[in-house]
């Protein structure tokens, strides 16, 4: 009896040292096997039960069956603790928690869009809407529906990019505007910004740059309208204390014409190199529609009137942040666009 004993806790002290250096499913099963299994060492010496005499056989089986009760549960706990090796394992192998995390870069918006976007909300706050057109244009919405005939000096092969005779890439926003009075009965109060094209190249012209047209129609609307709109648009663009002046102009589809000048904001109006010493820069060109405007979209010039305005967005930007070349605006540097 003794013997068997023995032999019983000799054998599971083997199991356990055994189950101690298994790595994995496997190598467990197969301890599993060698010593539960039909053929095992454990239950071959369950079997040898039968041979011992009645009188030993129930110490003997009670000592036999607690050892396979325990080899049994502590199979179990080693696929337990195998399973959780293999998930901690896959999870270390994906994330190194100890690397030093990565930093998102955070995008900042192009200084030309904050400027495109402060303007349109100027507008928007004195109640225009925001109309869009396309960049590819007929040659009639470009020239011809704005009173700029065949032979005018704009339509320069040197200042417009053709695509075909009639077909051309816009060369300012001002098309939206007949497109709008054409689809439209007044009143109409509208801005339309986006991107202009014209063939020129250098640090104040850029061959593809942005524009906001702004144009008001109505009975009666005047002159007065269009200076009170452009100061309040210059004074929440450049500051209240910004001074601003208009002075008579020509453009083939406003009559009467007037450009307006703010007060240098570099100089504060005493003169330097940007506003050539003038005190004065120009920032736009504005007046009261032209009436052959009016008559080719089929407004009748003696019942309406109105007022249209276009500005250079990239102009407003080198202004309102002191930039002296308009192409550092489209090279993309980082250093650059992350000052605004
Ligand atoms: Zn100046």
């Amino acid at each position: 009896m003794n013997t068997l004993k023995d032999r019983v806790e000799k054998l599971h002290i083997q199991f356990r040292q055994l189950l101690s250096e298994a790595r994995g499913d496997a190598s467990i099963a197969q301890i599993k096997a060698q010593f539960l299994g039909r053929k095992g060492e454990l239950t071959s010496l369950l079997r040898d039960l039968k041979n011992l005499s009645p009188a030993e056989r129930p110490e003997a089986g009670e000592v036999l069956n607690r050892v396979k009760n325990e080899m049994e549960s502590e199979i179990e706990e080693a696929l337990l603790a195998a399973r959780q090796e293999k998930q901690k394992k896959s999870f270390e192998e994906k994330i190194d928690i100890t690397l030093p995390g990565r930093r998102i870069p955070l995008g900042k918006v192009h200084p030309i869009t904050q400027v495109l976007e402060r303007a349109t909300a100027i507008f928007f706050n004195l109640g225009f809407e925001v109309a869009e057109g396309p960049e590819v244009e007929f040659d009639y919405y470009n020239f011809e529906a704005l009173n700029i005939p065949r032979d005018h000096p704009a339509r320069d092969m040197q200042d417009t990019f053709y695509l075909s005779d009639d077909i051309l890439l816009r060369t300012h926003t001002s098309p939206v505007q007949v497109r709008v009075m054409e689809s439209k009965k007044p009143p109409v109060k509208i801005i339309a910004p986006g991107k202009v094209y014209r063939c020129d190249s250098d640090v104040s012209h850029s061959p593809m740059f942005h524009q906001i047209e702004g144009f008001f129609v109505d009975s009666g609307v005047s002159f007065a309208d269009l200076k009170g709109t452009l100061t309040v648009f210059v004074h929440q663009m450049f500051g209240e204390e910004t001074a601003l002046r208009f002075r008579p102009s020509f453009f083939p589809f406003t009559e009467p014409s007037a450009e307006v000048d703010i007060q240098c904001v570099i100089c504060q109006g005493s003169g330097c190199r940007v506003c050539s010493g003038t005190g004065w820069i120009e920032i736009l060109g504005s007046g009261l529609i032209h009436p052959e405007v009016f008559r080719m979209v089929g407004y009748d010039p003696e019942e309406v009137s109105g007022f249209a305005f276009g500005m250079g967005i990239e102009r407003i930007a080198m202004l309102r942040y002191g930039i002296d070349d308009i192409r550092l605006f489209f090279e993309n540097d980082l250093r650059f666009l992350r000052q605004f």
